[in-house]
């Protein structure tokens, strides 16, 4: 298989070497199953790119690259966002589950040379989301909570809405995400909570136009 790239146009024989690249480099530095999950979003971002007018190769390796953060412990990470200066706010520096995404995004760019900003941007959103989310952004976002290795309570009502209503589907993950942070008694991102409103106020006006 490998001889055949060959016969591609030089640039997608470059597009492929670098996912190639960046899928080997994940699976050498993440335990086995977070390397699964990663491939995983890869393939649901693509699939969902395609579907929603994305770029794909982009969405390809957002996906691969999205936990990239999740290399580091908790306080490398911390130690790491200090070194490089990078403003977050108290609550992402108090919750490890959120911190391994902006750290992540900045060491891509640092350590592996990503300097796509649309990436980096989506990578450093994917976990709390953002009320001002572009299409990549919502696709990562979305990808890491449906793709197939997930099992949870409503994942297929959240998959059901993937395949017709972009905003919905992201509407009912962040809702998901909030209502799991609340059972756990976790810290709460105010940028959770922004998604979900600038979401619910879009549908409204959506909804008024149409009347
Ligand atoms: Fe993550
Ligand atoms: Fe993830």
């Amino acid at each position: 298989m490998k001889g055949e790239l060959i016969y591609l146009p030089a640039e997608v024989r470059c597009d492929l070497l670098m996912d190639n690249y960046y899928r080997e480099l994940m699976q050498e530095k993440l335990p086995a199953g977070l390397y699964r999950h990663s491939l995983g979003v890869a393939e649901a971002a693509v699939s969902l790119a395609g579907r929603f007018g994305a770029d794909q190769k982009k969405a390809y390796l957002a996906g691969i690259v999205h936990d990239f953060g999740k290399c580091y412990s908790k306080s490398e990470l911390r130690s790491k966002a200090e070194e490089l200066d990078l403003q977050l706010d108290r609550i992402t520096l108090l919750e490890p589950r959120l911190l391994h995404a902006p750290v992540g995004a900045a060491l891509l760019q640092l350590e592996l040379g990503i300097e796509d900003g649309d990436i980096l941007r989506a990578v450093a959103l994917h976990t709390t989301g953002h009320s001002d989310m572009n299409l990549l952004d919502k696709i990562i976002y979305l990808a890491d909570c449906i793709e197939d290795g997930r099992r949870y309570p409503g994942v297929d009502r959240i998959r059901d809405l993937a395949r017709r209503d972009l905003d919905g589907a992201v509407l009912a993950a962040v809702e998901r995400t909030i209502y799991a942070v609340l059972r756990r008694g976790m810290l709460l991102h105010p940028q959770s909570v922004s998604l979900r409103n600038s979401l619910l106020e879009k549908q409204a006006g959506d909804q008024s136009a149409r009347l």
